[in-house]
């Protein structure tokens, strides 16, 4: 039996190919028939509708409006709200990466982060206002934890607060790299109590006055996103925008955790993408009146890509089932995305060095997924950040400071 038996390809392979999704491994077998059904739509939508758009909104900058309501009728708006596998979200986060990465961001951001911890963290009335339109893309919300002056030492170093006045918080401070910034219309904000100096998390309207965001021009990659800073000029929030569970950084770990996890099937999925545009170009383009795919050191190229893109896939497995048995630990996220995303550098490099200089235009995407991975590398806690708890994990030693 084929390790690829029950497998849909999204279309037959245009050169007979094996393996026309290039998947050597059979993941897809795991999920159960429900999720093997959806997780088979949303991946054709993604790679015949989304795919080939996101190139021309990524080269402007704009944020993908229009591709919402597409994700949102395959229920990618919701998958922190339906009882469905850690594998099958997984898997969905790298399909979404695969076609695009920004978007995979929105989605994986938007469940893990912003509808997780209304749904996990809130009160009832805030799960009530913003749950039903947050599934459907209806509303967007952003993440606001990294600021101008602490990024990897948040955690000890937040300089935003929150004042208790009355039946108001008052909140101060600036915030950096915030996606979805410009476009949220909410932000959850983590500051400082200055009475308890406890961490705690605010719903901020981003129409409340003293709420300002710009936006990050000229990135290299993520360039769908909208990262802004933000500036919080004491922004007056009633008692009940404060998430009630959201009482110190602890409470957030568990979140934090798994929306590290997403990013190390970001690095599978964005992989994947840079193994089909590899593929593609090998067996298209002829050099020396021959298709590059005849040479050994292309395929020797392709096979590397397939073999990081599998690792990389192998390692999120576990972790997937880590977390469907309730053990995931941190070091156990931060090896995946770590890993994960080390392995996308070189991924990535081979694939655009494959396509020579056509490798250096988001035209064949191949430029495009390289700038990509410098995103996944850095952000959800850098490659470094991550190494040091995979270290600390085995040495019982910490190297933080
Ligand atoms: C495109 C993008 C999107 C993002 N989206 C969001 C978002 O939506 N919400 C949000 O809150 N944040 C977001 N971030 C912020 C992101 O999480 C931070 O950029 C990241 O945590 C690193 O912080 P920093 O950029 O301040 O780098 P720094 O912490 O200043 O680090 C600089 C360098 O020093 C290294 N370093 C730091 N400390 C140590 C140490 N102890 N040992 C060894 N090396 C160390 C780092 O690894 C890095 O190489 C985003 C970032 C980017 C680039």
């Amino acid at each position: 039996m084929s390790v690829l038996s029950g497998t849909t390809p999204v279309g037959e392979p245009p050169t007979g190919m094996p393996h026309p999704d290039g998947v050597l491994l059979d993941v897809r077998s795991l999920l159960n028939d429900e999720e093997r059904a959806s997780y088979d739509s949303i991946r054709k939508h993604l790679q015949s509708d989304v795919r080939h758009q996101s190139i021309d909104y990524w080269n402007r900058e704009d944020f993908a409006f229009d591709l919402l309501p597409g994700l949102a009728d395959l229920g990618l708006g919701e998958l922190e709200l339906t009882d469905t596998t850690w594998l099958y979200r997984g898997l969905v986060y790298a399909e979404t990466a695969r076609a695009d990465v920004s978007l995979s961001a929105l989605v994986g951001i938007h469940n893990e982060l912003i509808v997780g911890m209304i749904n996990q963290l809130g009160s009832e009335e805030q799960r009530r206002t913003w749950l039903p339109r947050l599934r459907r893309f209806e509303a967007i919300g952003a993440f606001a934890l990294t600021e101008p002056d602490h990024g990897s030492d948040i955690a000890g170093g937040i300089q935003t607060t929150a004042t208790r006045d009355g039946d108001e918080w008052v909140i101060r401070g600036s915030k950096r790299w915030i996606g979805a910034g410009t476009i949220a219309d909410f932000a959850l904000v983590w500051a400082r109590d200055t009475e308890d100096h406890q961490f705690k998390a605010f719903i901020v309207e981003t129409d409340r006055p003293g709420y300002t965001a710009t936006k990050i021009r000229n990135k290299i990659g993520l360039r769908i996103m909208q990262n802004a800073d933000i500036e919080l000029d004491d922004v007056r929030v009633p008692a009940e925008n404060h998430l009630p569970l959201a009482e110190d950084f602890a409470s957030v770990n568990e979140m934090l955790r798994n929306s590290r996890v997403w990013v190390g099937w970001q690095a599978y999925g964005l992989q994947m993408a840079a193994l089909d545009v590899a593929r593609a170009y090998a067996t298209e383009r002829e050099q020396f009146s021959r298709p590059l795919a005849k040479f050994q050191l292309i395929q020797q190229a392709i096979a590397e890509i397939a073999g990081n893109a599998h690792a990389t896939l192998g390692l999120m497995m576990q972790v997937a089932r880590e977390q469907e048995a309730g053990t995931l630990q941190m070091m156990h996220a931060a090896l995946g995305k770590s890993t994960g995303t080390r392995l996308t550098r070189e991924s990535v490099a081979k694939a655009r060095a494959l396509l020579g200089g056509n490798g250096v235009t988001s035209d064949y995407e191949a430029g495009k997924l390289f700038c990509d991975a410098e995103i996944l590398y850095t952000y959800e806690g850098t490659y470094e950040i991550n190494s040091l708890i995979v270290g600390r994990a085995i040495t019982g030693v910490s190297a933080f400071v």
